[in-house]
């Protein structure tokens, strides 16, 4: 019988709200992952958090916060290969992802990033089959970016705190600059 809970990624509470409700209309049990070492600095990540706490409060859904921030180790792995840092970034956060799904028993597993029309939608996909193949959790995988602003609509009167940029401090330079770094 197929597994009907799902664990969610959650890169932030507007791209949460909408993700976690589809997939609660798609028949499965929620439960919403935090786990986002790649958010800098820590006050930034910590604002991010809080928004994510008040909004599972308000839409009544579980949250589970890691236990590790793990911000030294996304440096670590991203240092000296700035221009693949997005795919290092998904991998330690979408395989982070899997393995506490295991640990609590989840047989699937997604991430909100897949809402967002700033992401790397098709690297995020690919990433996701892999730590699938890798780790024995279902991938679940939705095309959601055209609902975002169906997200918005739900986070908008909660008057959230709401990010600037997408979470390291490259991304943030790059927003405010208008330059890449390659
Ligand atoms: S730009 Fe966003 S996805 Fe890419 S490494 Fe930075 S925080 Fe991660």
């Amino acid at each position: 019988m197929e597994n009907k809970n799902i664990l969610i990624h959650c890169c932030c509470a507007h791209c949460a709200a909408y993700t976690v409700k589809y997939w609660q209309e798609q028949g499965y049990a929620t439960t919403a992952f935090w786990y986002n070492p790649n958010i800098n600095p820590y006050m930034e990540h910590q604002n991010r958090l809080e928004a994510m706490k008040t909004l599972s409060q308000n839409m009544n859904f579980e949250l589970v916060v890691a236990d590790s921030y793990d911000f030294v180790e996304y440096f670590r792995r991203v240092v000296g290969h700035e221009a693949e840092r997005c795919a290092l970034c998904f991998d330690m956060r979408m395989s982070k992802t899997a393995e506490t799904a295991i640990e609590l028993g989840i047989g699937n597993f997604t991430s909100t990033l897949l809402i967002s029309h700033q992401q790397k939608h098709d690297l995020l996909k690919e990433m996701g089959e892999n730590i699938s193949q890798t780790t024995g959790v279902n991938f679940m995988y939705a095309d959601l970016r055209k609902r975002y602003s169906d997200s918005r609509c739900i986070t908008k009167p909660m008057a959230l705190y709401r990010q600037q940029y997408c979470g390291c401090v490259y991304s943030e330079w790059e927003r405010y600059t208008n330059k890449t770094i390659e």
